[in-house]
């Protein structure tokens, strides 16, 4: 331990200090105490050098003060390569998403109102003709997620009753979800059927017993298995529900709308071909591939949609009128198809092509060289993430940065617009295909400004 660091000053000592007090007149006492606190406990531990002067320690706590009262949820860059980054919040929202958002938000609206009668109406209209219309079902509600409309499903249909489904889609998606425990909270016994690797048909129709409340099968997301397997199709499955008289439930989690084979994505099933295969109850995600904001969306038959709609869980898990105006704006845009590919972010970033990534990550390139910085063009490989094409590689492009990789990995992140990567071999990388077209000056700026403060606390003396 320095000497610096065993005589650190004395929190109160700190807190009297001319520039100190007049913060603490802006902004409340509690919050510049606990700064100061913070501050010199940092230096204690040797997780910050100590300021070279008193000065310097004020504004060490001003800097401090400043990050306790920012708000933690913030704008990131996404440079990951990881469309649908379920930690950086999946969708970014469409323009017209947006604008629908803040055309409802900031006063009233029509949430349960019905204009033309005069009357009470209900919240449920707003996406639901589109969601049939875009999916060929009979009838649609939206949820808080995919989790709660899987949850209000199994508690609809199948309360206290047998739900029989493939051991092979026991899955976790991430988090918290796991299907085993989602069937337990709504009200579901689990039965499993077939191995790991093969479910047949043959292991349903003998599973079934008067007890039995639902059929479910759960899309594979976020794995895939080859080799000797077997599972029994949407189709099959739902057939044999209706010829034995049980409801069919089938979580499909991704929320694909439109078949993107021509973008080299594919085996993952549409909402319409789902809604097609006959099942009672489809359940997908608003803001994995659907490029919507979190929400989630049931469709289904008529019977089945109304009894999840009568069911008093609904009212726990129900959607406000920020998320239905949004998810109403991202599902029109989905009537001209070639319009929602340019107008969803989700479906523009998976189909961009692989040529307009790299000149947008050679503008990248040029603008970190114009600051000073010179970084390097590579091929990269994005993913979709967020449960959906989990093998799929998309052709990508990435900027290999200079520098000390924690150091700059670190100063991008924590910098006023955080920008997140990844570190391979060494080296930082920000793959292009997940940074938008307006972010290219912020992420440069980031970027030079990272490279330089590495390269400070390299050096000799500054380091702590
Ligand atoms: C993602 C996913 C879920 C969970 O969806 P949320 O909207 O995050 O609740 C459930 N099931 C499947 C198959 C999924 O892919």
């Amino acid at each position: 331990m320095t000497d610096a660091r065993r005589n650190l000053p004395a929190v109160n000592t700190l807190l009297e200090r001319e520039a100190v007090q007049a913060l603490a007149r802006r902004v409340p006492r509690e919050v510049v105490a606990d700064a100061a606190r913070a501050v010199v406990e940092s230096v204690r531990r040797g997780a910050h050098a100590p300021p070279p002067s008193p000065a310097a320690w004020d504004t060490a706590i001003a800097t401090a003060v400043d990050r306790a009262l920012a708000p933690t949820l913030r704008r990131v860059v996404n440079a990951t390569g990881v469309v649908l980054h379920t930690n950086l919040g999946r969708a970014p929202l469409s323009r017209a998403a947006l604008a629908a958002i803040t055309e409802v938000a900031g006063g009233y609206a029509a949430l349960e109102y019905d204009i033309e009668a005069g009357a009470r109406g209900s919240r449920h209209v707003h996406c639901a003709a589109l969601l049939c219309e875009l999916t060929g079902a009979e009838a649609a509600m939206v949820v808080n997620n995919c989790a709660s409309a899987l949850v209000l499903a199994l508690n609809t249909l199948a309360d206290q009753r047998d739900v029989v489904i493939s051991r092979g889609e026991l899955v976790e998606i991430g988090g918290s979800f796991r299907v085993p425990a989602i069937m337990a909270k709504g009200g579901a016994r689990l039965v499993e059927v077939g191995t790991t690797n093969r479910t047949h048909l043959d292991d349903y129709r003998r599973a079934h017993t008067p007890a039995t409340g639902a059929f479910l099968s759960v899309h594979r997301s976020n794995f895939a298995i080859d080799g000797f397997v077997a599972s029994v199709a949407p189709r099959e499955l739902a057939g044999l529900a209706r010829e034995l008289g049980v409801p069919c439930i089938h979580d499909f989690g991704s929320g694909l709308l439109l078949d993107l084979a021509d973008a080299g994505l594919t085996g993952e099933p549409t909402a319409r071909e789902l809604v097609a295969s006959g099942a009672d109850v489809v359940v997908m995600s608003g803001d994995k591939l659907l490029g919507g904001p979190q929400a989630g969306i049931v469709l289904g038959r008529t019977a089945a949609i109304a009894a999840m709609r009568d069911n008093p869980l609904a009212r726990a898990v129900r959607v406000d009128k920020l998320t239905l105006a949004a998810l109403a704006a991202t599902l029109a845009a989905y009537r001209d198809p070639s319009r929602a590919r340019q107008e969803v972010p989700v479906l523009r970033v998976l189909t961009a092509t692989a040529d307009s990534v790299r000149e947008q990550a050679a503008a990248l390139v040029a603008a970190c060289e114009a600051r000073g910085v010179r970084c390097e063009m590579v091929p990269s490989e994005a993913t979709v993430g967020g449960g959906a094409f989990p093998t799929a590689r998309i052709p990508s492009s990435a900027v290999r940065l200079p520098g000390n990789a924690v150091q700059v990995e670190a100063a991008l992140r924590t910098g006023d617009v955080p920008v997140i990567g990844r570190i391979t071999g060494g080296a930082v990388f920000l793959d292009v295909r997940t940074i938008a077209a307006d972010e290219l000056v912020t992420v440069a700026e980031a970027v030079a400004r990272a490279v330089r403060s590495a390269g400070a606390s390299a050096t000799p003396g500054t380091a702590s």
